[in-house]
């Protein structure tokens, strides 16, 4: 037959455990976000060329207008040139035309440079997009396995808990709840045991040396009397 420490011994395994996975659990919310903020930077430098991208096409639509502008000047320009009744009029209208047609070449250079960026600019986002894709893969990979883990913890917990239920039946009814007070009262251990140099395996103090020998009573509590975790020593 155990003895009363032997049978806590096992659920308080049993306890460190539940209390392992249960902090893992709280965890992990926060270790999903790391693995996903792996993806920001990547994420940025998408958006970043695609708003190089947008404000070249604004601008490239802009000088567009301006030469429609220009067009529809020419255009009027040419219809004046045939209801004015002298040359000079004639010959300053065809001057304007000129001019005209010059700000439209100007204009057409500047639209191939920003054309130019702009095709820069796409190559730019589809490289950016084409990492991501890459980076969103080895994060899908880790969030399968994260999600894994989970699952088994989730599982392991639930599995850990009804090996405590059955194991916590075979102890004392008065054991066990002395035990559970002091486990959460200290959250570490409840069962400690004396060490060597006789001091407690919890608070590290001196114990006098009827508790050293109380101690090895695996049947009858003997309390720490500095922190209150009950004390044991093996044979
Ligand atoms: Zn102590």
């Amino acid at each position: 037959v155990s003895s009363q420490v032997e049978l806590l011994l096992i659920v308080q395994e049993r306890d460190r455990k539940i209390q392992r996975m249960e902090r893992e659990i709280d965890d992990l919310p926060k270790r999903k976000a790391l693995i996903e903020a792996q993806l920001d930077s990547h994420k940025r430098a998408v958006q970043e060329a695609e708003e190089v991208l947008r404000k070249g096409g604004l601008q490239q639509k802009e000088l567009e207008s301006e030469i429609d502008e220009c067009k529809a000047k020419i255009t009027k320009f040419r219809q004046q040139q045939f209801e004015v009744k002298n040359n000079d009029d004639y010959r300053a209208l065809e001057n304007q035309i000129e001019a005209t047609n010059k700000a439209i070449a100007e204009i057409e250079e500047r639209e191939l440079v920003v054309m130019e960026a702009v095709e820069q600019a796409e190559q730019v986002r589809d490289e950016k997009s084409q990492e991501l894709a890459d980076e969103q893969k080895l994060v899908d990979v880790e969030l399968g396995k994260f999600q894994e883990r989970i699952a088994n913890v989730e599982r392991e917990l639930e599995e850990t808990r009804a090996l405590r239920k059955r194991d916590a039946e075979a102890v004392d009814p008065e054991w066990l709840s002395r035990y559970d007070r002091i486990f959460q009262h200290v959250g570490d251990y409840a069962l400690v045991e004396v060490d060597e140099n006789h001091t407690c395996g919890g608070c590290h103090m001196k114990i006098p040396p009827q508790a050293v020998h109380d101690a090895r009573k695996l049947d009858s509590m003997t309390p720490c009397m500095y922190c209150g975790r009950l004390l044991y020593s093996l044979p």
